[in-house]
């Protein structure tokens, strides 16, 4: 079984890092789809999220990055996957998460939304708080693999 692993990885973190570990392991395969979204201002474009997120996974065999515009469920479907995977880091991620599984299933119910928790220690990492650390010059090392690291300095450093 093949699972999609959607979001927008501006940029990836440890976070999500461990979750991509995780899922490769119970699975047979697992797509790491990078969100191209018009209406969100990213950092990175979707080109370099792209780069970023194949250089961190290259080790892992099992793992397929593509980059996507438009609806979630049509990407699962174009890549004939029926589970959509998501992280849970706390309960606040938990109504927003919901929302969107609901609505994914309005859309497509053969389309199941399923969760993997978090690890404890990088629960508390999103793609914000990293840039944000990194455009005031903070340690980001343990935050994000080294690569992305030094793009997060090099974006600041204007
Ligand atoms: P989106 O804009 O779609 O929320 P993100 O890149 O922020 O995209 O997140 C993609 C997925 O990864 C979401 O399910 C989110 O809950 C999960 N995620 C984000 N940060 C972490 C983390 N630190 N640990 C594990 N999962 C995470």
């Amino acid at each position: 079984m093949k699972v999609l692993y959607p979001g927008s990885f501006d940029p990836l973190t440890f976070g999500h890092l461990d979750l991509i570990k995780s899922a490769s392991n119970l699975f047979d395969g697992l797509v790491v789809a990078v969100l191209e979204n018009p209406s969100k201002n990213s950092t990175f474009t979707i080109d370099r999220r792209k780069e970023q997120v194949m250089e961190a996974t290259n080790s892992l065999e099992k793992v397929h990055v593509v980059s996507y515009e438009g609806l979630t469920v049509d990407c699962a479907r174009s890549h004939d996957i029926n589970i959509i995977l998501r992280g849970l880091r706390a309960m606040s991620d938990f109504e927003y998460e919901l929302q969107i599984a609901h609505t994914n299933r309005s859309l497509d119910n053969t389309i199941e939304t399923i969760f993997i928790a978090t690890e404890a220690h990088h629960s508390f990492l999103s793609s914000s708080v990293v840039k944000e650390v990194a455009m005031f010059g903070g340690e980001v090392n343990h935050m994000v693999p080294s690569m992305i690291a030094n793009d997060l300095y090099e974006i600041f450093k204007k």
